[in-house]
């Protein structure tokens, strides 16, 4: 049994594609085409040279001496903080800027929670000449206003999305409405692994470099090419499914899923989605989602714009049902002080997402020669004024 995708787009029950009539032609074009392109040689070939030489990978693998000291375990930090733009998004937008200049597309739309897969798509539109045009919600607008001001420096139109939470799941929705509107010139760069097939398989491909990566970093590092965990925040899932990819289907390896309960599982406000989600459809696909008992989604809230989503990918949902996946609830008070002791015991400031990853070290205990690899998402500038009030800095 393989953790991968099937051919028919589903992980065990999870995935799919449950879209209105009018997207099925921009669906089926790019479900037809996608592993030929990014399979093509000329398609890796400028992948990678970007990669590398734009983006700045790979990324360092850092033995994390403080950590490791105050933990009581071997702490690895995956750097894609470091990337271009300041987190792992910027791996999928170029992925599928590549990918839509292809299929001969002019026009690129994006939803955005936190800012960052807008700016990476309004970084990568301004590289590519493109048109850009980033949703995002009204609230989010105003808690991660330095990402706003880069994408207008960018060159993107950024329209405020007032329904709903205002929030991540009401940007996607008028994303899609957007996609609906425009067949015909139109990519859509949807940021995470969610959305109807084939989106969560072609954003995990992009993101698998960063578990190649750490495969050939720990060889190097440790001598062999896996570690004990892989721990990883899950907003839609992306970022963890870039740092599981080569490792899905290797039992030596486990795996942790880190999801944000926001003010607390029961509060009323919360994302956490496997602690409190059902099957549903969102956005395309099916997997496991808030909703009440009649089937309304929940308005999600988390401290984090990024990890505000009332449902998780099909991977992840997957991971989660089979027991694959370890999934551990964050609420924002670990997250903030975790990302306060990161910013203190390591001189390096994360996202809040990012944070929520390491909240985990408090409650679970490693063993001393467990071999423990954090995905650091992104960076935490954006972040900086909710820090400083939070902790009356
Ligand atoms: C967007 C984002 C996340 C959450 O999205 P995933 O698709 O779950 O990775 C996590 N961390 C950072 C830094 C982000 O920008």
């Amino acid at each position: 049994m393989s953790y991968n995708i099937n051919s028919k787009g589903y992980y065990g029950s999870f995935g799919g594609a449950y879209i209105p009539e009018m997207l099925l032609h921009n669906i089926e074009e790019l479900k037809d085409n996608y592993l030929k392109i990014i399979k093509d040689k000329s398609f890796t070939k400028e992948f990678n040279e970007l990669l590398k030489n734009y983006v700045g990978r790979p990324s360092p693998l850092y033995f994390s001496k403080n950590l490791s000291q105050k933990y009581l375990t071997k702490v690895y930090l995956k750097r894609e903080d470091l990337n271009h733009t300041g987190s792992h998004k910027i791996n999928n937008t170029i992925g599928q800027i590549l990918l839509a200049k292809r299929l001969k597309k002019s026009r690129i739309i994006a939803e955005t929670g936190a800012g960052q897969h807008g700016v990476a798509t309004a970084t990568v539109c301004a590289l590519m000449g493109l048109k850009c045009i980033v949703y995002m919600g009204a609230t989010d607008i105003k808690r991660q206003s330095p990402n706003v001001a880069r994408m207008k420096m960018l060159g993107a139109e950024v329209i405020s999305v007032t329904s709903g939470s205002s929030t991540l799941k009401d940007a996607t929705n008028e994303a899609m409405r957007d996609w609906i509107n425009n067949p015909i010139d139109t990519h859509y760069i949807v940021g995470s692994v969610v959305g109807p097939h084939p989106f969560p398989d072609m954003v995990a491909r992009f993101q698998s470099v960063i578990s190649k990566e750490i495969k050939e970093q720990l060889t190097e590092l440790e001598g062999r090419d896996y570690p004990d965990y892989l721990v990883a925040c899950v907003g839609g899932g992306s970022n963890a499914a870039g740092t599981f990819y080569d490792y899905l289907d290797d039992q030596r390896v486990k795996i942790i899923c880190v999801e944000a309960s926001g003010k607390g599982i029961n509060s009323g406000k919360s994302a956490a989605t496997t602690k409190l989600g059902k099957l549903g459809i969102i956005h395309g696909s099916k997997t496991l989602l808030m909703q009440t008992n009649d089937g309304q989604i929940t308005e999600p809230y988390s401290i984090s714009a990024g990890l505000d989503y009332p449902g998780i990918g099909p991977m992840h949902a997957n991971l989660y049902t089979s027991k694959r996946g370890e999934f551990i609830s964050v609420d924002d008070d670990e997250a903030m002080a975790a990302g306060l002791m990161l910013s203190q015991t390591e001189g390096i400031i994360p996202a809040i997402e990012t944070a929520h990853a390491f909240a985990i070290f408090e409650n679970k205990k490693f063993k001393p020669k467990d071999i423990v690899v954090v995905n650091l998402s992104g960076r935490g500038d954006k972040d900086l004024e909710n820090f400083t009030d939070y902790f009356k800095i």
